[in-house]
């Protein structure tokens, strides 16, 4: 169940709108026939979703529940439209950024960005082997010496541990509306940060992945919205505020930074060349600030597996790329792949849906290319995937973007983490490791002689909903091995395990082995396993801490 709101009978749900509707007329606020609305339109047909973005704002899809959410005109409502009338009273339109500090008018579990900031930088200057909190450029308004704010990202990495290390990178906010993302990613940070040392995943993950979290793409706007939330919250604003489309003082100003990337498909589906439009794309791809440093840093940070020339969407990344890049939007519970700005397959079609299915599996999210809404275009995405060849997914995540902090607590926060979780688990051959089994239910019994180690092998962990599309097929179980304190790519020597059942050839398996004193002794504190399925696709290893140093050793970095 997504909100309160929803978890009523429909029957109820309409009686009760239809009260508030006729409230409202009899209220002293002026409402008029051309005042804003939200609004619920209840399908399931992706034509009838795709019309509503061409008539009225499509704000998202709610797939579990069936209903398209519409900001449009009160005469202008489709005839089988609900209002929904506590997100119509919150909304505002914002004239000035918010001014405060802490957490969000109306919404105390949100951080404003100056808190965010704040608080990350202190998280560096208080782990500084672990974190860094770097600025990579500037906002608009701070470009033009109009206030604004830096553009900064938090690295996490094990810095003691050199070497070249796959990148995983998430941006949030990009949209300035919805609240809950940056809160999230922040959260994924300062978790990571508190259990290294304790969980054995997240450990070896920092050891020996890259972490970049960008958790305010789009700080201008995001004042603006922010502002929004007062005795009620569903903010409006979506875009940067650059003063130099529709006009200086409209809250329809600046451009769309997530439709605005430099990305081939630029300019084409659901991106609009009207400067007061919730979807424009600017004059030209990259023309914002906030997307020309965010791209720069992302060439400085990616290596480059996928060296094509332009507007080449058929040649594959190298199979081999490490790496993820992560989204961040709301709502819906979605997870894409790319290509985002057409239907074209994406020529690492089963890498990326897999990573999808992986994280759909995770998280609860439906994963699938362009479902439900359609191909946006000039996406961040977009852009990664086709400039970089890195794996790149576009969360939606929850059910609305003035998300009550209940529901960002108990339902939206856990499963956006976990869904980051199942992505950066992923990150070393990244297109490859989703296709290929986990290692679970790991553990380790101790004798005198050494020990035995069990693990299950499942190669059978698909998203809930393909959004149409088909779940990726399950392969039997080839081969299950272990490495000893270091992760299988970078370990001198890996183990076999033996089939429990005396032979691997089916999708789920449980594998044995036992280890000798020589191997466990001295300095080891950690064991990674990993499984094979007959396809010769490896799944990433999953990893406990050896007996020994005061810590439980069953893996903790389960997904749900
Ligand atoms: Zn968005």
């Amino acid at each position: 169940m997504r909100s309160p709101l929803t978890t009523v009978p429909f029957i109820f749900l309409a009686l009760n709108i239809c009260t508030d509707v006729s409230a409202s007329r009899t209220s002293e606020n002026h409402t008029t026939s051309s005042d804003s609305v939200i609004a619920r339109v209840y399908t399931d047909d992706t034509d009838r979703i795709r019309s509503l973005g061409q008539n009225h704002d499509l704000l998202y899809y709610i797939w579990r529940e069936e209903y398209a959410v519409i900001r449009t005109k009160r005469n202008r409502m489709p005839p089988d439209a609900i209002i929904d009338e506590q997100s119509t009273s919150a909304l505002r339109s914002a004239q000035e950024p918010f001014r405060g500090t802490g957490t969000i008018p109306d919404r105390p579990c949100y951080r404003t960005v100056e808190q965010t900031y704040s608080d990350l930088e202190s998280l560096a200057n208080s782990n500084p082997s672990l974190a860094q909190w770097n600025d990579f450029g500037d906002s608009w308004e701070k470009t033009l010496g109009l206030g604004g704010y830096d553009l900064s990202v938090l690295v996490l990495t094990n810095a003691e541990v050199v070497g070249t290390k796959p990148v995983f990178m998430v941006i949030a906010a990009s949209h300035a509306r919805e609240l809950t993302t940056s809160e999230s990613v922040t959260r994924f940070g300062e978790n990571l940060v508190a259990d290294y040392g304790t969980d054995p995943n997240v450990t070896w993950m920092l050891d020996h992945f890259e972490i970049h979290i960008i958790p305010q793409h789009n700080p201008d706007g995001r004042k603006m919205a922010e502002a929004e939330c007062s005795g009620g919250c569903f903010p409006g604003w979506r875009k940067n505020t650059n003063q130099n489309y529709c006009s200086p003082g409209s809250s329809n100003r600046g451009a769309d930074l997530n439709r605005n990337s430099s990305s081939g498909f630029w300019g084409g589906p659901f991106s609009g060349g009207s400067q007061c439009g919730e979807t424009y794309r600017g004059p030209s791809s990259a023309s914002e600030p906030e997307n020309t440093h965010l791209e720069a840093y992302i060439d400085s940070v990616f290596p480059d597996f996928r060296s094509v020339a332009p507007n080449d969407f058929v040649t594959p990344a190298e199979n081999d790329a490490n790496g993820v890049f992560i989204s961040v939007h709301s709502a819906g519970d979605i997870a894409f792949y790319p290509w985002e700005g057409s239907n074209n397959v994406p020529p690492n079609l089963d890498g990326l849906r897999a990573l999808a299915q992986k994280t759909g599996f995770a998280s609860g999210f439906a994963a699938c290319q362009n479902c439900f809404l359609g191909p946006a275009s000039g996406t961040n995405v977009d852009y990664v995937y086709e400039t970089r060849g890195i794996p790149s997914l576009t969360f939606e995540t929850g059910s609305s973007f003035g998300e009550t902090c209940q529901n960002f607590e108990n339902i939206v926060l856990p499963e956006t983490l976990a869904a980051l979780s199942a992505t950066l688990r992923h990150s070393y051959r990244s297109y490859q490791a989703p296709q290929g089994p986990d290692a679970l239910e790991i553990s380790f019994t101790s004798s005198p002689d050494g020990g035995t180690l069990t693990a299950t092998a499942d190669d059978t962990r698909r998203a809930v909903n393909g959004g149409g599309e088909p779940l990726q097929p399950s392969q039997a179980i080839s081969k299950v091995r272990y490495s000893i304190d270091e992760p299988p790519w970078i370990a001198a020597q890996t183990f076999p395990m033996n089939a429990s059942d005396g032979v691997f050839d089916e999708p789920v398996e449980e594998a044995t082995a036992g280890l000798s004193n020589g191997q466990i002794s001295g300095a080891a504190r950690m064991i990674f396993v990993f499984a094979e399925d007959a396809d010769g696709n490896q799944g990433p290893p999953t990893a406990i801490w050896l007996p020994g140093d005061g810590f439980d050793f069953k893996s903790s970095f389960e997904t749900p």
